[in-house]
């Protein structure tokens, strides 16, 4: 658990926070406002121009109310029977495109590859930091998904632990690795491309599937066809399979779905182990579709109204 005292709220505070959404005129993503955040810690201009300043076609922002902080020591110790330690990581914000109104699917193949590439340059940067074991790189598209402003963006965290869900697939992994000397992901791929039924699309880098048990009505994974645990490691031809493949598979969905919320999640491997047998990066795409309610809190089971046949056979037939 974080908590976040910066972002200390009354019980008032949570009602206002629900209706609000960020219009155009107030946006602190759009050029012209650069101010409106901190100070960039990157941005990628094709055309020049000053840090801060509009002519940006990528910029990366530290989150103005971040979970964790940069500054400071960890400071583990122990609390009674609890442990605590302080906040320390990184929370940034990556503002995909100058452009208020285009969403990620309506951005072109290289605009994709290159945030792709900003998601590769801040994890180079940030693995330097000998205090943080995982960077999560994640996107909330639409409300219901959890963004709270429109203008398209993905977020960084970097974190001085290795998260438990990222721990259970490495452990999974680990274990199938252990008794048959193969990756886990590397055999979900060839086994689906035999059977063919969950396969959404593929091209010669990625594919994209239904998982066999999916959590979700939809859940679909992008996973590179060459083993590698590591995305910021990843060539480049695999940026550029990859921005296609996740734009492919986003129109599909919005047009099977009608535009649903998602969330769009980056599995890699934590720095601080060597995993680079046993594990292999990819997508976890998850449009929002149910709810998750006391079922799902209280057993950690998930009830899917869509079984991953069907899901990839529909958004295989979408007419583009
Ligand atoms: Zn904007
Ligand atoms: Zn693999
Ligand atoms: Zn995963």
């Amino acid at each position: 658990m974080i908590i976040s005292t910066d972002r200390q709220k009354r019980p008032n505070d949570f009602v206002f926070e629900r209706a609000r959404i960020t219009g155009r005129e107030h946006c602190p993503f759009c050029p012209g406002h650069e101010a409106l955040t901190p100070p960039e810690i990157m941005s990628y201009r094709q055309n020049g121009g000053a840090p801060n300043t509009p002519g940006w076609d990528v910029r990366v922002v530290p989150n103005k109310f971040p979970a964790l902080q940069v500054e400071g020591t960890l400071d583990r110790e122990g609390e009674g029977m609890f442990d605590r330690m302080n906040g320390i990581g990184a929370h940034e914000v990556i503002i995909e495109t100058p452009d208020h109104d285009r969403t990620l699917a309506a951005m072109s193949e290289p605009e994709i590859e290159r945030l792709l590439s900003a998601y590769r340059d801040r994890m180079q940067d940030l693995k330097r930091d000998f205090r943080l074991r995982y960077i999560l790189i994640f996107k909330n598209h639409g409300a219901a998904a959890g963004a709270t402003l429109e203008h398209t963006h993905s977020q960084l965290i970097a974190l001085p632990v290795v998260p438990d869900f990222v721990r259970e697939e490495i452990d999974g992994a680990r274990r199938h690795f252990a008794a048959k000397e193969r990756c886990v992901f590397c055999d979900i791929v060839r086994e689906d491309l035999r059977d063919g039924r969950r396969v959404v699309l593929e091209n010669a880098e990625i594919v994209a599937l239904a998982p066999y048990a999916p959590r979700f009505p939809f859940e679909t994974w992008l996973l590179p066809k060459r083993h590698g645990s590591r995305f910021e490691e990843a060539p480049r031809h695999e940026y550029a399979s990859l921005a296609r493949t996740i734009k492919m598979v986003l129109h599909r969905i919005d047009r099977a779905l009608e535009h649903p919320s998602y969330n769009l999640i980056l599995h890699t491997s934590p720095f601080s182990e060597d995993t680079s047998e046993i594990y292999h990066w990819h997508l976890e795409l998850m449009p929002k579709l149910t709810k998750v309610a006391g079922f799902e809190w209280g057993t950690g089971f998930y009830i899917n109204p869509t079984s991953p046949e069907e899901a990839a056979r529909v958004l295989r037939a979408v007419k583009l």
